[in-house]
């Protein structure tokens, strides 16, 4: 096992990795911004280190100022978490380069799913189903573009193969507004991703986000930790998620889940990873794999029994997986609402210093959040605060817990979208389970204050 990790990320993320060294004795490096120098968790590390002013760019994106930290603090391995640089392959190659472990899989494993046209590719030589579309990324060749849409059926949707953050794709109901997608999809796609690859899918008009957990080793060993459900989107940000997804026939989810571990083995994947589909009329269409930690893995963790923060590190480690499929077993329902500091109703942004902070607690509730009264949060960084996670037998009990849990917690001196859960978790359709990716957008067009 490692002795030390620098953890290059921070908020409940960087918190929560923290806490998983502790478990497993390894020493924690916090790097900071200068926007993050009073943060409790900075002042409970072992060690911790400035790595430059608040703006990402100059700190968290930072990659010579975070690789000479775990330098000077002889950290052996770097936890990136998720966002910043944790899906940036050079920053995995050069950190592995310095003679430090990444917690995550390869450089190339990176590379080839940051790729959406390369994922796509490997994913069906991997015999994991995918959305209908183009085979590669479009030609520029007006007759066969066309062609492949009328293949395809309209609508279909154009997406950049370096896109990300639900940025990059444009939906086309007909032949006419084609091309001209086509062309601007590719001219943003240039101008925001160094990268003007665009490819063409179907456009699936009500599906729901499913997604599957992965976990594997450097020996081979690969095992799926059952799916999520992550419907409940707003501007294709993630707000609610919850495991198992409800309503979905357990063998229809076991194939998928049997598929997914077949092609992390066939391509060598190791550590976490995503998979991610949009499943409608019983298929799932595979659109990209995330090649690390998700914020919604509580609900996984909590279903599962398996701490997957700390597996990543054992794995990374060279350790053999300490679970094989059939120690596998769903237990109950676990619901994550993320918090953000934004206005319930508008949702701009909404920093600033929390004067209250009151955590819920009781059977079946987990909070992590690096959050506390008298906190300043930054403008700088993105603006979820922490998860509120329950677990019940059921996913009525699970309901029913996150109302208690939610009905506790008081924060004050910033806004923040607790008020919107509170009204999400007695909706009557997300109640009933199932919705699908358009649902809170059309449920936030009708509501009234
Ligand atoms: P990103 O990497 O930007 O998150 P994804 O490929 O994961 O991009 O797609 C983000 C979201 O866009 C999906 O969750 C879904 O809401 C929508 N989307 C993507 N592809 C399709 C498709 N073929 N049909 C319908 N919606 C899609």
């Amino acid at each position: 096992m490692f002795k030390k990790i620098l953890i290059a990320n921070r908020g409940e993320i960087a918190l929560r990795i923290q806490r998983a060294c502790r478990e497993l004795g390894v020493k924690a490096v916090m790097v900071y911004s200068e926007a993050d120098r009073d943060a409790k968790y900075i002042k409970l590390a072992d060690e911790s280190v400035c790595i430059g002013p608040a703006p990402s760019a100059q700190s968290y994106l930072n990659m010579p100022a975070i690789i000479s930290a775990a330098e000077v603090t002889d950290a052996e391995a770097i936890h990136p978490g998720y966002g910043f640089l944790s899906e940036n392959a050079d920053f995995a190659e050069r950190v592995e380069k310095s003679g430090f472990k990444f917690i995550g899989p390869t450089p190339d494993s990176i590379r080839i799913m940051g790729d959406k046209v390369s994922a796509k590719q490997t994913m069906i030589k991997a015999g994991v189903p995918c959305v209908p579309g183009s085979e590669g990324a479009l030609p520029d060749d007006a007759a066969f573009i066309k062609r492949t849409a009328k293949q395809i059926g309209y609508p279909v949707i154009i997406k950049a193969a370096g896109g990300g953050g639900g940025r990059g794709m444009r939906v086309v109901h007909t032949e006419a507004a084609l091309l001209h997608a086509v062309q601007t999809t590719k001219a943003e796609a240039g101008a925001a991703f160094g990268n003007p690859e665009v490819y063409m899918e179907k456009f699936l008009q009500n599906p729901r986000h499913i997604e599957i957990q992965i976990m594997a080793d450097q020996h081979k060993n690969a095992v799926w930790l059952g799916e999520r459900d992550c419907s409940m989107q707003r501007r294709h940000q993630k707000v609610i998620e919850e495991a198992p997804a409800p309503g979905i026939p357990r063998k229809l989810i076991e194939r998928i889940g049997e598929r997914c571990v077949a092609a992390v083995k066939k391509i060598g994947y190791r550590g976490a990873g995503t998979f991610e589909f949009l499943y409608e009329n019983g298929e799932f269409y595979f659109i990209e794999m995330n090649t690390r930690v998700q914020v919604e893995h509580p609900v996984t963790e909590w279903i599962t029994g398996v701490d997957i923060v700390r597996t990543q590190i054992m794995v990374a480690a060279g350790e053999k997986l300490p679970f094989v499929q059939r120690d596998i077993q769903l237990k109950g329902h676990s619901i994550e609402c993320r918090i953000n500091a934004e206005d319930p109703y508008k949702f701009t942004p909404s920093p600033g210093r929390i004067t209250t902070w009151h955590t819920p607690g009781g059977p079946g509730v987990r909070v992590d959040s690096h959050i506390y009264a008298n906190y300043f949060v930054p403008p700088n960084y993105d603006s979820m605060i922490g998860k509120i996670i329950v677990h019940g037998d059921t996913r009525e009990q699970a309901l029913s817990r996150m109302r208690t849990a939610l009905a506790e917690t008081v924060v004050e001196g910033i806004n923040t979208n607790i008020a919107l859960h509170r009204e999400l978790m007695v909706d009557a359709k997300f109640m009933d389970g199932g919705t699908n990716i358009h649902y809170l957008e059309e449920w936030l067009s009708k509501r009234v204050r």
